[in-house]
């Protein structure tokens, strides 16, 4: 049996922002990962697979590309923005799509990358999905046994329950809001597609579009900062009923953006639906909530410790602001290196 201070359970930029901070402090930290990568949502391979872009205001991921330097640029948009619609597709004059975003010069995993490069080996246990917390909080994968004091589960809430047979003392309620809580953009599919060239600014477009003829529904410019990778990204929604597939995406980038589009030299499908670790309905089909509850987003059960302050919630589902963004994903992160630091010893 294990017996650090703190064991983490997942190495999303929520879990991996806990353990930095803990083990600087001088804690004895264990993250432990379903997945044979760290990152969670964050995948960059190398163009951003998973979330791309921060917003001004979201001072603790500035904070994080200022401390690791890691380099940023803003999100393209110069140029017209087009509609695509089933009567045909217009141009609209200015682009109305993209707000003022930043994106990682290396992509969004930058950050993880980062945060796990500071973290001594063996700290980070790939490949080692938990199966359950006990009571006592012993944390058990297949293979290996943990008794720490501390238990964060840095898993968005609703595959945790999924996934994880949690202790029976928690509060019955909790268990059910958990179950609830939508994990965001687990319903997604994000599309990359790359050229030899951003020929759609040479036109005057900024690559970004709306679609009501589908496939993608939203589609964006995610050039490097020079135009360097040439690529566009689209998102679309999980289990359409006619399926997605490369040829209805390249018609539709034809239709949208001309001839050119029509023929990446690359197209990448990255559908985080399929993912047992993000998409809870993976984990246990039953689990599907039909109507989303947003509002259950941050809620208040996620912000106190329970089993004696023993057991937090640390994922970007669990914090009142930003939840859903890799902002919130720090914030939640926060609040559970307060609750630990408090914590008497
Ligand atoms: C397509 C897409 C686009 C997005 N775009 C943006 C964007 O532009 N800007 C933005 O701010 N946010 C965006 N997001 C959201 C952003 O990615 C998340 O807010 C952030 O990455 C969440 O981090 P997290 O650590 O809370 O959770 P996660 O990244 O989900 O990390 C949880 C970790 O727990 C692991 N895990 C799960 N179950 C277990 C288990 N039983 N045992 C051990 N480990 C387990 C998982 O493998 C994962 O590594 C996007 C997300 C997606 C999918």
């Amino acid at each position: 049996m294990h017996q650090p201070d703190v064991v983490v359970i997942g190495a999303g930029i929520s879990g991996l922002a806990v353990c930095e901070v803990l083990h600087r402090g001088g804690l004895a930290v264990t993250v432990l990962e379903a997945r044979t990568r760290v990152g969670g949502r964050l995948l960059s391979s190398p163009l951003d697979l998973g979330a791309s872009w921060f917003w001004d205001g979201e001072r603790r991921v500035r904070a994080m590309t200022d401390r690791f330097e890691i380099a940023t640029f803003p999100q393209y948009r110069a140029g017209d923005a087009m509609i695509d619609e089933r009567d045909g597709v217009h141009r609209y004059p200015g682009n109305p799509i993209d707000g003022q975003a930043h994106r990682f010069v290396n992509g969004a995993a930058a950050l993880t990358n980062a945060l796990a490069g500071e973290l001594p080996q063996g700290v980070v246990l790939l490949d080692q999905p938990v199966i359950e917390v006990t009571d006592e909080l012993v944390v058990l994968t297949a293979t290996s046994r943990w008794q720490p004091q501390h238990v964060v589960i840095a898993v968005p809430p609703a595959v945790a329950v999924a996934a994880i047979r949690l202790p029976e003392a928690l509060p019955g309620n909790l268990v059910d809001i958990a179950q609830r809580t939508p994990v965001w953009m687990s319903d997604t599919v994000k599309v990359v597609v790359t050229y030899d060239e951003p020929f759609w600014r040479s036109d005057g477009l900024a690559g970004s579009a709306i679609s009501r003829a589908g496939p993608l529904h939203e589609i964006h410019d995610l050039c490097g900062p020079d135009g360097s990778p040439s690529a566009l990204f689209g998102f679309a929604r999980a289990g359409q009923p006619s399926g997605l597939t490369e040829s209805e995406i390249c018609a539709q980038l034809g239709r949208i953006f001309g001839p050119r589009a029509h023929a990446p030299r690359e197209l990448q499908i990255q559908d985080w639906s399929s993912e047992q670790w993000t998409n809870p309905a993976m984990a246990a089909p039953e689990s599907a909530q039909s109507s989303p509850g947003f509002a259950l987003l941050g809620h208040a059960v996620y912000q106190q410790p329970q089993l004696g302050g023993r057991f937090h919630w640390s994922a970007t589902e669990t914090a009142p602001n930003y939840a859903g963004h890799i902002e919130g994903a720090l914030e939640a992160a926060e609040r559970t290196v307060n609750s630990i630091l408090d914590f008497p010893r």
